[in-house]
């Protein structure tokens, strides 16, 4: 293994857009997302969210989803 390709890793505050927060490990010391665990619709199932129309095409292009 080469010396110095892996980034230097550190605990990230991670925020959401929902408010939720939690900490996770990154390059980054800060992230801000618009959509965590706490509020995505395929972990709440809240369909009224999938029913917004819009968003959930722009989260579906973010996560790769199809
Ligand atoms: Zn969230």
């Amino acid at each position: 293994m080469k010396q110095g390709i892996h980034p230097d890793y550190k605990v990230c505050k991670v925020t959401c857009a929902c408010g939720n927060s939690f900490e996770t490990l990154s390059t980054k010391e800060e992230l801000r997302l618009d959509i965590c665990s706490a509020c995505h619709p395929f972990f709440t199932g809240q369909q009224k969210f999938i029913n917004r129309g819009g968003r959930v095409e722009k989260f579906k292009k973010k996560f790769n989803i199809q």
